[in-house]
């Protein structure tokens, strides 16, 4: 099997995890940067599952849009993903797909609370 770049997911020489010092010193940095931040993701989802949750209860549709918007957002700003996706991947792919992910999250949010 062949191995591949942990930052920019290309093919690296066998049993190498990066393909340069540049990837290994921009996966460190970033990695460590997630460590720290992963707190304020784990806040922001929080947050925007507390407010849809009341919303789906107290049926009000931007309460509920707006909760979505905040977990979107919250992804978008910051795209953690498992480690699986960062090792199937890469993690500069991981991040886009992260990021994708928040705006459609954000997109249903917008359709959910101002668009039905
Ligand atoms: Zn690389």
């Amino acid at each position: 099997m062949k191995s591949k770049c942990r930052y920019c997911g290309k093919e690296t020489e066998k049993g190498k995890d990066f393909c340069c010092d540049k990837c290994r010193e921009t996966f460190e940095a970033k990695t460590e940067k997630d460590n720290k931040r992963i707190k304020f993701f784990g806040i922001g989802l929080a947050i925007g599952a507390a407010i849809m949750f009341f919303g789906a209860l107290m049926s009000k549709n931007i309460a509920t849009g707006a909760g979505i918007i905040i977990m979107g957002i919250t992804i978008i700003i910051l795209p953690y993903t498992t480690p699986e996706t960062i090792g199937m991947l890469g993690y500069k792919k991981a991040e886009i797909a992260g990021r994708l992910l928040g705006v459609l999250l954000a997109l249903v949010g917008v359709w959910a609370g101002f668009l039905r």
